[in-house]
């Protein structure tokens, strides 16, 4: 059984990034895998990623280990048949946040960012050096503040509740 008859969705994403096929000439040789940081650590497997998403047997709503990719981009540098298991992660992290699937740390760091325009919290300790060495606020407001909010909604960011 093929991804298409199951998830037409998720096909069509895998289709605007994949158009000649190459994801169906995954071998399976596991090098992705192999050279991958977060496998290494216990984390995603990009080769069982890529075989679950050819037989159409990946579902975007519920699978947490897409979630654990640092997209370093490795294993689609280390693939020798033009693959590409990073950008069809991402694709598969894509739909997975349209259908609710989305890890609360990074719905968090969502909602920080729509907040203050970064991913990261700034310390005390670095509000007060930066007054010490007189350095303006990091602190955002008005239209950048409205500039951010019309960022986030034209991504899949917009799709999350930040409020
Ligand atoms: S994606 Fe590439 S490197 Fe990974 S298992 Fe398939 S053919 Fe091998
Ligand atoms: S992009 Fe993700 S899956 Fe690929 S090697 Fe990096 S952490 Fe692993």
């Amino acid at each position: 059984m093929k991804i298409s008859s199951i998830d037409t969705a998720l096909k069509e994403l895998l289709d605007s990034i994949d158009s000649t096929g190459e994801l169906e000439k995954c071998h399976q040789c596991g090098q992705c895998s192999s050279i991958c940081p977060s496998y290494r650590n216990g984390g995603i497997r990009p080769r069982e990623i890529m075989e679950l998403v050819v037989i159409g047997a990946i579902d975007p709503a519920s699978d947490e280990s897409i979630w654990q990719c640092t997209m370093c981009n490795s294993c689609t540098e280390r693939c020798q048949l033009g693959v590409d298991p990073a950008s069809i992660i991402n694709v598969l992290r894509n739909l997975a946040a349209a259908r609710g699937n989305v890890p609360e740390h990074f719905v968090q760091e969502a909602r920080l960012f729509k907040n203050t325009g970064r991913s990261f919290p700034i310390t005390v300790l670095t509000k007060k050096m930066r007054e010490e060495m007189g350095l303006e606020s990091l602190e955002i407001t008005g239209s950048a503040k409205d500039d951010l909010a019309k960022l986030i909604a034209a991504t899949s960011l917009g799709g999350l509740d930040l409020e």
